[in-house]
């Protein structure tokens, strides 16, 4: 085992629990990293009191101070990019290159909280002679943040930044099949200068996110993951009378039109639909060619290709994942679809042991087939052929799912048609992973998402805060009238 058994981290310290722990296993090859502990109800209990304790204290903080801690955590997460990519890269399987850019994505969320305060700065006016309303944020108390496995590094820092620099205090819950990272955020923090309990790790599974759910202690949970558990999560903890946000799994359809650059086209499509292995909630997943493309979709066949397994593409996430997916590839094969690129039974050399499935892709996909309609989580596309644009649309309308379109095409009129209509909250021209950058907000529609607010940007703000509102009287006036 590589790294020593990992403890969950309370109050600024690691606290071993005697429950059972589950083996962290890499991707890559298969070895055991280290153990996780699956703690339960005790450990979020304690969890919550840390933070309940530290809260008052954190919040108390003037935004720009706390916002001065988030700086000095950038700047170590700039410092230690090598080192936090590594650790991605291995316990997730990715290349060492995606988990890079993960750590450079983290920096830019933390950038955007350390604007914080001039971001809420809040509002005054005088709403009548000698009277004044005034907008303030406040911190709502102790949060949740429940992340999946496939960004260990940025998903749990599309929140912490935020929530903290906002004044709450917080449980994280990291996937427990990606949980090293999580400990290392948690060691950054504390070198930046937070304070005990204002951050805590709770490792598990269904086990303490259920207990997230249902802790009175905790007034908001914000998940990332599948659709189904998402939904589970924003129903037990809104029954609780939580506030609760959560991001759910995708199906991500991208339009290509005859009149699209063949290249740039080709290039951008094998990319998204293949990087992170497929494993992103905002990679392609079915390209709808519309019209008479198969130039396009020759090259991309070329550019799939320069996509080597172990080399270029990663690993997926477990043995499990990657049967899944080749169980799709061989059902869509069963129904019709024409194979162009098989990445089914794939061996990397000296690797034999890690989960690696090559870059697949589909063509003649049918609309009704599963393939066409699920969540894959690998690098396949599926190719459906439609003949005309509105078709496509509607394909695209009846998922489901909601998290991104991209169309590609080099006509203003048609991408305007498509970003007006697509049933999606994160729309991309010319773009294969329209990701929103900082300011703008990460978050899509339908079952990609439950709940109002978005989980990046500036509108988790209003996600992490409550508003106060305060009207002061400030003139001696004694006569009355209707705001007396
Ligand atoms: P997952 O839903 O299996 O797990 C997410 C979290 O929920 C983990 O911390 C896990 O421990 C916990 N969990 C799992 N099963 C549970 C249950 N039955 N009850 C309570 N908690 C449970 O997701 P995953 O496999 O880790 O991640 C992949 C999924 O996440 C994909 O569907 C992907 O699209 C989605 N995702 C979405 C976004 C987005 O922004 N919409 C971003 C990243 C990933």
């Amino acid at each position: 085992m590589k790294y020593s058994p990992l403890h969950n981290f309370i109050s600024g310290e690691l606290v071993p629990e005697t429950v059972s722990v589950m083996e962290v296993i890499s991707p890559s090859d298969g070895t055991v990293l280290s153990t996780v502990p699956l703690s339960n109800y005790e450990a979020v209990n304690k969890a919550v009191k840390a933070a309940e304790k530290a809260f008052p204290v954190w919040s108390a903080i003037p935004v720009k101070e706390r916002a001065q801690i988030f700086y000095k955590y950038k700047t170590l997460l700039e410092k230690n990019i090598d080192n936090l990519s590594f650790l991605v890269h291995e316990e997730n399987g990715k290349t060492l290159s995606e988990a890079r850019a993960e750590i450079e994505k983290s920096i830019e969320v933390t950038e955007y909280a350390c604007a914080m305060p001039q971001i809420i700065s809040g509002e005054v006016l005088e709403v009548s002679r000698g009277v004044e309303c005034r907008l303030e944020h406040f911190p709502l108390g102790v949060v949740a943040s429940i992340t999946p496995f496939n960004f260990p590094n940025m998903v749990p820092n599309w929140t912490i930044p935020n929530a903290l620099v906002l004044g709450n205090t917080m449980l994280l819950k990291p996937s427990e099949q990606v949980p090293l990272s999580a400990n290392r955020i948690a060691d950054l923090l504390k070198e930046a200068g937070l304070p005990d309990g204002v951050f805590n790790v709770v490792h598990g599974a269904r086990e303490v996110v259920e207990a997230i759910c249902d802790h009175p202690g905790i007034k908001a949970v914000s998940f990332v993951g599948s659709t189904h558990v998402a939904k589970i999560v924003y129903k037990r903890a809104t029954s609780n009378l939580k506030r609760a946000l959560t991001l759910g799994g995708a199906k991500n359809h991208l339009f290509v039109l005859p009149d699209a650059n063949v290249q740039m086209t080709a290039s951008n499509v094998a990319a998204s639909m293949s990087g992170c292995a497929g494993q992103r909630c905002m990679a392609v997943s079915a390209m709808v060619a519309v019209g008479p493309v198969d130039n396009i979709i020759n090259q991309l066949v070329v550019e799939a290709k320069k996509i080597i397994p172990g080399q270029n593409l990663g690993a997926v996430i477990s043995r499990s994942a990657q049967e899944r997916i080749e169980k799709y590839i061989t059902e869509a094969v069963n129904e019709g679809a024409v194979l162009l690129l098989d990445g089914r039974n794939c061996k990397v050399i000296g690797k034999e042991n890690g989960f690696y499935v090559g870059p697949t892709i589909l063509d003649h996909v049918k609309p009704e087939m599963k393939i066409a309609k699920e969540e894959v989580f690998g690098p396949v596309l599926a190719i459906i052929r439609s003949d005309n644009l509105e078709n496509a649309l509607k394909i695209q309308q009846s998922s489901p799912y909601g998290n991104a379109a991209s169309v590609f095409t080099q006509s203003g009129g048609i991408a305007k048609y498509v970003m007006e209509n697509a049933s999606a909250g994160m729309i991309g021209v010319n773009i294969g992973v329209p990701v929103p950058r900082e300011p703008f907000s990460f978050g899509g529609w339908n079952e990609s998402k439950f709940g109002v607010c978005d989980i990046t940007g500036k509108s988790s703000i209003e996600f992490w805060t409550k508003l106060k509102k305060t009207t002061v009287k400030w003139n001696p006036e004694s006569k009355t009238n209707w705001m007396s």
